[in-house]
């Protein structure tokens, strides 16, 4: 590990400055900490709100991030009460909490972290802690503690496991008291702690007993193979990539019966060489290396156990059982350690591995489901690291119990917000580059659904997916540039959507054409683009969609885009308003046909909407201002004056109507056509 402290970029005195600096260096360096793990602190002095000046420890706020941290993210404590806590013998989480709170010197600052008074009760200016791969690793081997006294001799305390808290800080506290000569702590699976005058020599220290135990594996360990390959899996990588998103939905809607889960697929090179391996099945079971890990993936993954030659249909039992075991296991180890006090959580898995294939990791969400990814990275990491130097150890089965029902992390979900509308769900919106298909995508977006959008127009639907995700947060939203009417553009959008998240629940299928013409004018050219478009279009789309959600089990919402002219069809515009007219009874049928799955299927008819709509070229506009008689600058006023209400129709209300039909508002409609169009007393249903 190559310590990147720059001095012309820390040339700064302000402190401040540099405890940024310093917690971005190590933020940025995944080795060390990932996603929200770790924690810097500087001592200082600050005014209080009476202008003293007052000694405070600013350490890093809870929920921020050492990689991208501002000073903002540091609240400040006073040292004089923090300090007081030392006297005492225990402490409860809650008062450990309530008491901090008590401490800041600013109310509104955010919460100071869970591991805050390890920071106090070191002496020293700067503290960093890490859970640096290389230290976790050597510390969950057996031989763990002589190995460390081989590496750093009388230079670090260690500390043996117990849950963040007031007592482990105490402890750290105490071990430096008694040998004031130490450069740092180490945790036994949990990680690393270092100190220095100032943010550099923190800094330089961290690195430099990171860098130790790194060179001390690589030689020790540098001649053992871990993961011997198993031979009989032989896949080519076409068929892995076709059999993943094959299995995909199935294995969402088995890890799905409590609550929606998002899917990420992930078969890079790490992932293959561990789950191909004859070692990966029994190491996977071991358990988790700190609580970090155990919060992300939980106690274990689950092991899907095939072979080679398992065909699809033999695979999905194999999933199912696997599953059920696993939640089987998981209610077990929940019985044996549980207090009475906390009510099992989701007994699902959060990382399933199989042979062959890959990794999926669950979450809540796109982003919870990458953590899990990124944090099972690493686990195979130390994995390695640990049983090319020994064994691999792991939390026992009661500690990690003790992390996954922490009352802190537990109580930190009843302060979640309630969950939008469609979160947890993920949505497939055809046409979605601009006009209704655009707004459809913004207002599914702003609800927590995830998005695969698709359209011919690259640019239209990269763009929207940029600003959403810049929006919503990187992966809430997937462009992918599909023709409906090709069987092969929608076969590879599946693909996609199968392995990027897992499965569907809602398909909006939009996108249109919109030719004009009379019908004794029209080219039969046009005529069957109107077809290809308004009515195959929507049948393949639809057909692909059923087929993911049938398999699935888990329902769904199937939102036609149809068009005021299916119950009163204009002149001129035949193509059009028969082309659509078919759509719809595509769209009743298939809510004939899917119920028994659970799966609804609605129409919503808009009128005219003009507004960053594709359909309404000049030429149409011409043809449909031609036809009803008025000037072509006249339209729009004309679309709006002939409706009850008087209104323009925008993009945005088809988007509230798509909206109620693909949420659980409706869920017991299917088969319902209903307006947007202000009130047209021709499309009235007779
Ligand atoms: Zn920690």
């Amino acid at each position: 590990m190559k310590n990147l402290w720059s001095r012309s970029k820390s040339s700064r005195t302000e402190e401040m400055d540099l405890l940024v600096y310093q917690s971005r260096l190590i933020g940025a360096d995944s080795s060390l900490v990932v996603w929200g793990g770790g924690n810097t602190s500087i001592k200082t002095v600050r005014k209080d709100f009476r202008d003293r000046d007052t000694s405070v420890l600013l350490v890093k706020g809870s929920g921020s991030d050492l990689k991208t941290i501002d000073p903002k993210d540091f609240p400040s404590l006073r040292m004089e009460d923090v300090l007081a806590l030392f006297d005492k013998t225990d402490m409860t989480d809650d008062d450990m909490v309530t008491y901090l709170g008590q401490c800041m010197l600013n109310p509104k600052d955010p919460r100071p972290s869970i591991e805050t008074l390890l920071h106090a009760f070191l002496p020293y200016k700067s503290v960093i802690h890490s859970h640096a791969d290389a230290i976790v690793s050597l510390t969950n081997t057996s031989e763990a503690k002589q190995i460390l006294e081989d590496i750093y001799g009388s230079d670090v305390s260690i500390v043996e496991y117990i849950r963040p808290g007031f007592t482990l800080s105490k402890k750290v506290g105490l071990a430096v008291q008694n040998n004031p000569n130490v450069l740092g702590v180490v945790l036994m699976n949990h990680g690393l702690f270092t100190w220095g005058d100032d943010p550099k020599q923190a800094y330089d220290r961290h690195i430099d007993l990171v860098n130790k135990a790194e060179n001390y594996a690589r030689t020790k360990g540098k001649s053992k193979k871990v993961f011997t390959s198993n031979t009989n899996l032989k896949i080519t990588p076409k068929d892995r990539k076709q059999i993943a998103a094959y299995i995909s939905p199935t294995i969402r809607g088995l890890v799905s019966n409590n609550q929606s889960m998002v899917l990420r697929y992930d078969d890079s090179s790490d992932i293959l060489e561990f789950v191909n391996s004859k070692e990966g099945q029994k190491l996977s079971q071991v358990g988790p290396a700190t609580p970090d890990h155990t919060l992300q993936t939980k106690i274990k993954p689950l092991w899907v156990p095939i072979s080679n030659s398992i065909d699809n249909q033999s695979l999905v039992k194999v999933l199912s059982d696997s599953v059920k075991r696993y939640v089987d296991e998981y209610i077990r180890w929940y019985q044996t350690n549980t207090d009475g006090n906390h009510k099992m959580l989701d007994p699902y898995p959060r990382v399933i591995l199989v042979p062959g294939i890959g990794m999926w990791t669950t979450g809540k969400d796109y982003k919870s489901a990458l953590i899990a990814g990124d944090i099972y990275h690493h686990t195979i990491k130390v994995l390695k690291t640990a049983e090319s130097i020994g064994q691999y150890t792991s939390l026992s089965d009661k500690d990690a119990y003790d992390v996954e029902y922490w009352p802190m992390e537990l109580y930190k979900l009843t302060l979640a917000p309630p969950q939008l509308e469609l979160a947890r769900k993920i949505t497939m919106i055809t046409g979605a580059a601009n006009g209704i298909g655009k707004a459809i995508a913004e207002r599914f977006a702003y609800e927590g659904s995830h998005l695969l959008i698709a359209d011919v127009d690259y640019d239209g639907i990269h763009r929207l997916s940029e600003d959403l995700n810049r929006k919503y947060g990187n992966g809430r939203v997937t462009p992918v540039v599909m023709d409906v009417t090709k069987e092969s553009d929608i076969n590879a959008a599946f693909q996609i959507l199968r392995t990027t998240y897992g499965g569907l629940d809602i398909l909006v299928s939009n996108a249109g054409v919109a030719p004009v013409g009379a019908i004794d004018e029209i080219a039969i050219s046009e005529w069957n683009r109107a077809f290809n478009v308004n009515a195959t279009g929507h049948f393949l789309v639809s057909r692909e969609a059923v087929r993911l959600m049938k398999q699935q089990e888990l329902g769904g919402s199937l939102v036609f885009i149809g068009t005021r002219n299916i119950p009163a069809p204009g002149k001129d515009f035949g193509a059009y308003s028969a082309s659509k007219a078919a759509e719809a009874q595509l769209a009743r049928v298939l809510a004939i046909e899917s119920a028994e799955h659970g799966i609804r299927c609605n129409i919503i008819n808009p009128d005219a909407i003009f507004e960053g709509s594709n359909l309404w070229s000049v030429e149409v506009r011409r043809q449909r201002a031609k036809a009803h008689g008025v000037r072509i600058e006249e339209l729009e006023q004309f679309y709006q004056k002939r409706n009850l209400l008087n209104v323009r129709i925008t993009g945005a209300d088809v988007a509230e109507a798509t909206l109620f039909f693909a949420s659980s508002r409706t869920s017991k409609t299917t088969g319902a056509m209903h307006p947007v169009d202000g009130g047209i007393r021709d499309a009235f249903p007779r």
